[in-house]
């Protein structure tokens, strides 16, 4: 059996999207990049890894993937060890500072090739299955009033646990619509909840305004990222005084950011991503600090396909504090196609996902998932 990577090719894939995407930070109607990484070892494995960042969210593209991976990474991975992924890590930090979603495609496709190699699902090398069962969010970008409506009722028909709705403009105008949709689900006697991420958009001024207008708020799940990503300060004021459970997500990008903001008890919650922080390795870090701060966390979505979502579920699964509704399956569900076959739709089930136990990452590429 061998373990050395003989080659590291990445692939920009585009796939349109259903329909116009839109949050606070930025709006998408057409195609979007997804970086798909192919590891092929010497025994002949190949594992897969994928990472398809916003460019204003994360400042990297499919394309600056593919030219950091060919330009840096790959040439210094070739004849290492796959089971060596701490190593890895090294060689890729002293190589170039951040670029998390390029290094979050190698690590991917590192464990999955690993576990192939093994003949193990993934999460059976990452901690093993603690969360059989996940819980999703049905997330809803910025759009009118009436579309907004018209998805949470096909949300409250799957039963997902949790709606996300993108704020972050507007405060009085979208502060008004949560009161709607939230009235409706009491309305109804669900057990819906709601999730506000305003993607950094609101004031801290305006964050406070926003929640104090809000009438339903044992209703709200989290308030996410209410303001600007380095406002720490902020974030902790709007914790103190919104009387909202405050989340983080564009603040948390690497370990230091998170002992960073857990130490300043800024939020109660994290949204972990697998393209942000560089991986399930970083990702696995950042989780157990913030279990030892008590922050429960969440896996979020940067909309990738099959392959990272696939990914996602398997870290949710091994991780303990991974247990806050996630919204990892919202590429799945606003791209037009996927890269992967059918066989992922079978893991959900009501707004539930359950884990792959095929070897690696355990879904199918399709034949054509190139183009
Ligand atoms: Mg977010």
């Amino acid at each position: 059996m061998s373990y050395l990577i003989t080659d590291i090719r990445t692939y920009v894939v585009q796939v349109p999207l259903a329909s116009t995407w839109q949050t606070s930070l930025y709006k998408s109607n057409a195609t979007r990049g997804h970086a798909i990484v192919e590891v092929t070892t010497e025994g002949g494995v190949k594992g897969y890894g994928e990472a398809s960042p916003s460019a204003a969210f994360m400042g990297e593209t499919a394309d600056t993937i593919k030219f950091m991976n060919d330009t840096y990474l790959a040439p210094l991975l070739r004849g290492k060890d796959i089971r060596n992924i701490g190593t890895i890590h090294q060689l890729m930090d002293s190589s170039i500072y951040g670029m998390y979603s390029a290094k979050a495609t190698i690590d991917i496709a590192v464990h999955d090739a690993l576990a192939k190699t093994l003949d193990q699902p993934l999460y059976a090398i990452i901690g093993g299955l603690l969360n059989e069962k996940i819980p999703l969010t049905y997330v809803i970008g910025m759009t009118s009033d009436d579309r907004i409506f018209k998805e949470v009722e096909e949300a409250v028909e799957f039963s997902y646990e949790v709606i996300k709705i993108k704020v972050g403009s507007d405060w009085e105008k979208e502060a008004a619509i949560i009161n709607k949709v939230c009235a409706f689900i009491q309305r109804k006697g669900l057990h819906t909840r709601v999730r506000l991420d305003a993607n950094q958009g609101f004031t801290v001024d305006d964050a406070i305004r926003f929640a104090g207008r809000l009438t339903h708020k044992g209703l709200i799940d989290a308030f996410e990222q209410p303001v600007q990503k380095r406002n720490v300060s902020g974030l902790l004021e709007v914790k103190r005084y919104s009387g909202l459970p405050i989340m983080a997500d564009e603040s948390v990008f690497n370990l230091a950011d998170a002992a960073d903001v857990f130490e300043r008890k800024a939020v109660h919650l994290l949204n972990i991503k697998l393209g942000k922080v560089g991986g399930i390795y970083p990702a696995k870090k950042i989780a157990a600090a913030a279990e030892a701060h008590g922050i429960p966390c969440t896996v979020g979505s940067n909309l990738e396909l099959g392959i990272g979502i696939a990914a996602n579920m398997h870290f949710v699964a091994s991780t303990k504090n991974a247990v806050v509704p996630h919204d990892l399956f919202a590429g799945h569900m606003l791209h037009k196609r996927d890269i992967v076959d059918d066989s992922l739709k079978r893991h959900l089930q009501d707004g539930y996902l359950s884990v792959p136990d095929g070897a690696g990452l355990g879904v199918r590429l399709n034949e054509d998932w190139k183009n």
